[in-house]
């Protein structure tokens, strides 16, 4: 089968193309650096079948960036039939860079002129023809988000494939254009492959080069001597970008005709950029548009109309139909509805189920309907939230408005050895931990880049989500303390807060370096697709209830049965589960926890909380589901609504947990070692180095119990505050005067 790959500059539309071709589902962001590797995928649109190559998004060729050295060797080595070049056509000059560079490879080029649809509706024209007369390549016009004209690309790709094709240059028109046909031919002369492309090279003397062809460099370098300075000046690297800019305005530029001068569209986004990127207002923004997003999803008193609604005498309370819709006198957000109707659901089966094993062994009964059906509708009533969650970050993410968030970061990150390219990768960690440590691939410092790793865990993914939200629950129902809004808010800053400080405490201790530049250009403002959204919805989805059937499942099984057995193996009703074999292995370790507030102190059951936290491991969503299971069994007759909120409650009444207790609980969770999946993906990405991947352990232990401890502490005595804020100030106090005087060594030897 012919392989097809596509190469083009980040953000261009590659993997939306890429996706249409292929029919799968691959991760789409407007933010460039999303694809970190390449990616295979069939497409059976065209006249015959092929594999399609999805790479990393590259500027130029030249060997500077992980990204780059993906995809030029990918093409140099591993010779695809035919190089689908895309290009943005709203951004011709700027991508066509790349297509100068490309077209010096003896490979057969098509060119995908992408996002047609845009510059339609911008009223501009491409003459395609034109176009395609002047790069002597065809070129096929094509809108990847709308599937417009992909069939005709891959026909065409096809039949360009059948052709061998020479490289050329346009730079063979410029100054030294002589010089490269010279070298072009030395090398031709030794047998290398792809000539011109390394005799364009050769003369920019890219290191990666001048390494494998030393003879040659030195033909090049007598060249330069002889006539450098006068003729050309020194910089052949810059003479050469040069010449292939001057080479693009004067002669594809042609083919664009604008509507007008297109001032007022720049404007308009620039306008927009001035308040969202703002010096000062651009985080508090940020912040207040997360805060929102948070009320949406789980807020219980919506717009806080709760107080209007009890002041005007209207009560909708009672109405047994629209129960779901109010609490407490107040109106419950978009998230609250959904899940309650979910719950709504849920309760219906599990009553049903549970009437229909009347006279079924009492054992039976008690692990199907406390032990399965609580411990896993306990976590599909969270995925309402979760999906509503992360539908809000991709509509951020999507819009473009994310990439300026890591823009403004930038200028903070940046004192404390961090770029806002990081940031990136961060966020994506509110989704899955497993695709963002695959993405900090993308960031070119090996330091950053493990830093970044590390903490990735911290941003809250889904999967933790219904801890949050099920102990906030708790908490705002037994305590009438607080929203559990604000509290899930807050419990995702503390999170990214922990990141920061411990990203600023590696980068200034064990794993120092330079602070990469950051590269990172605005993608253009775009209306988040609909279509991408929804996809990425129902993979999320089917995602979260398939891991609920399979691995959550099976946990609640082994739960339920170590709950209720003794180690003699004796069954044991519910109520005496404290001489379960699950209790006795818990108690064993409940010591432990005692420090986080959730151990010894908890009148012997501090047990429950260690071991769900312990179940975790394996998928964060057993948290809930094994307490959720036990809180089953710790109330004689209690059926039905084992939803995890009120499984928190029964929890705290059974345990007397107090909040302080209950928020170090969810701190531990969300920082403490990930899920299995995210650790083998963290562990592959330390590419074999033991050391570092279990430093890595470590630190998510000791990070999880020390900032766990912290809150916990703080909470029950406040004046253990005088105690972290010593600490904090010490070491940060510690790191100002050492890089002072690191400053001051530099200027000296200067
Ligand atoms: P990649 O970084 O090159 O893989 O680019 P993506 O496929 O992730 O797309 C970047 C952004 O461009 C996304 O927001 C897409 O929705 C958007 N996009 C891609 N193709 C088109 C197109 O043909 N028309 C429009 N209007 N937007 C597109
Ligand atoms: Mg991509």
């Amino acid at each position: 089968m012919k392989r097809f790959a596509l190469i083009g500059n980040p953000n261009c539309g590659k993997t939306t193309l890429f996706n249409g071709l292929t029919g799968s589902n691959a991760h789409v962001g407007n933010w460039p650096g999303v694809t970190a590797d390449s990616r295979e995928g069939i497409c059976k649109k065209g006249k015959e079948s092929v594999t399609i190559v999805d790479l990393p998004g590259i500027y130029s060729l030249s060997p500077y960036t992980p990204e780059e050295i993906v995809s030029r060797n990918y093409i140099l080595d591993e010779k695809p039939d035919c190089v689908i070049n895309i290009i943005d056509a709203t951004n011709l000059e700027r991508n066509l860079y790349l297509t100068t560079q490309v077209m010096e490879i003896d490979v057969p080029i098509i060119i995908a002129l992408n996002m047609i649809d845009e510059v339609e509706r911008a009223g501009d024209k491409i003459d395609v023809k034109k176009l395609e007369e002047k790069l002597n390549l065809p070129v096929v016009a094509i809108s990847a988000l709308k599937e417009n004209g992909i069939v005709e690309l891959i026909d065409r790709a096809i039949e360009t494939s059948e052709k061998r094709r020479r490289g050329t240059s346009v730079l063979f028109e410029s100054k030294i254009g002589h010089l490269i046909r010279d070298v072009r031919i030395a090398l031709e002369g030794q047998g290398v492959e792809n000539p011109l492309f390394h005799a364009v090279k050769l003369v920019e003397l890219d290191e990666i080069e001048v390494k494998m062809h030393q003879t040659t460099t030195k033909m090049v370098e007598e060249f330069k001597s002889v006539f450098a300075d006068e003729l050309f000046g020194s910089d052949f690297e810059a003479l050469i970008a040069d010449g292939r800019y001057k080479y693009i305005t004067s002669n594809y530029s042609l083919a664009v005709s604008k509507k007008r001068a297109d001032v007022s569209a720049l404007t308009k986004s620039d306008k927009i950029d001035k308040v969202l990127t703002h010096k000062i207002w651009g985080i508090p923004l940020f912040l207040g548009i997360l805060l929102a997003i948070f009320h949406l999803t789980f807020s219980e008193n919506f717009l806080f109309l709760g107080g209007l609604i009890k002041d005007s005498a209207v009560s909708f309370e009672g109405s047994k139909y629209f129960e779901g819709l109010f609490y407490d006198g107040a109106i419950n957000s978009p998230g609250v509805i959904l899940q309650n109707f979910v719950v709504g659901i849920t309760d219906f089966l599990t009553a049903t189920i549970e009437r229909a094993m009347d006279g079924s062994a009492e054992w039976a009964k008690g692990l199907v309907c406390d032990g399965i059906l609580g411990g896993i509708f306990a976590v599909i009533s969270f995925i309402p939230q979760i999906l509503l969650l992360l539908l809000f970050f991709a509509i951020l993410e999507d819009s473009g408005y994310m990439a300026r968030v890591a823009f403004i970061l930038d200028k903070i990150f940046r004192r404390f050895g961090l770029s806002g390219r990081a940031f990136m990768p961060m966020i994506m960690g509110f989704g899955c931990s497993v695709p963002a440590m695959i993405n900090t691939r993308t960031l070119s410092d090996e330091e950053e880049r493990i830093a970044t790793l590390r903490v990735i865990p911290f941003f809250s993914c889904g999967a933790k989500l219904p801890i949050l939200t099920a102990i906030a629950g708790g908490i705002v129902m037994r305590f009438g303390v607080g929203n559990a809004d604000l509290i899930t808010y807050g419990m995702y800053l503390l999170g990214v807060v922990t990141a920061i400080v411990s990203v600023i405490v590696m980068r200034e201790t064990t794993m120092r370096g330079d602070i990469p530049s950051f590269i990172m250009e605005l993608p253009t403002y775009r209306r988040p697709q609909a279509k991408s959204l929804m996809h990425l919805l129902f993979d999320k989805a089917k995602h979260f209830i398939e891991k609920a059937f399979t691995i959550i499942l099976a946990s609640t099984i082994v739960i339920w049965f170590v709950s209720h057995f003794t180690f003699d193996w004796k069954y044991l009703v519910d109520e005496r589960m404290d001489e379960s074999i699950l209790a006795g292995i818990g108690k064993l370790i409940q010591p432990l926890a005692t420090p986080m507030g959730f151990g010894s102190q908890l009148k012997g059951m501090g047990w429950v909380f260690v071991v769900t936290a312990i179940t975790g491991l394996i998928a964060k969503e057993n948290v809930i589901a094994t307490l959720s299971t036990l809180a089953a069994c710790l109330i004689v007759g209690f059926e039905g609504d084992e939803e995890g909120v009120r499984s928190v409650v029964i929890m705290i009444e059974q345990t007397g947990i107090t909040i302080p207790a209950l928020i170090s609980f969810i701190v531990f969770n969300m920082t403490t070692i990930p899920c299995f999946a995210a650790v083998a993906t963290a562990k592959a990405e330390f590419k074999g180095n033991k050391k570092r991947f279990n430093l890595t352990l470590l630190f998510w232990i000791g990070t999880s119990y020390f900032v766990s401890t912290m809150v916990y502490l703080v909470g029950t005595f406040v004046w253990t505050i005088a105690i972290f804020l010593a600490i904090f100030i010490g070491f940060f106090t510690f790191v100002y005067f050492r890089n002072k005087r690191e400053k001051l060594a530099k200027l000296g030897k200067k």
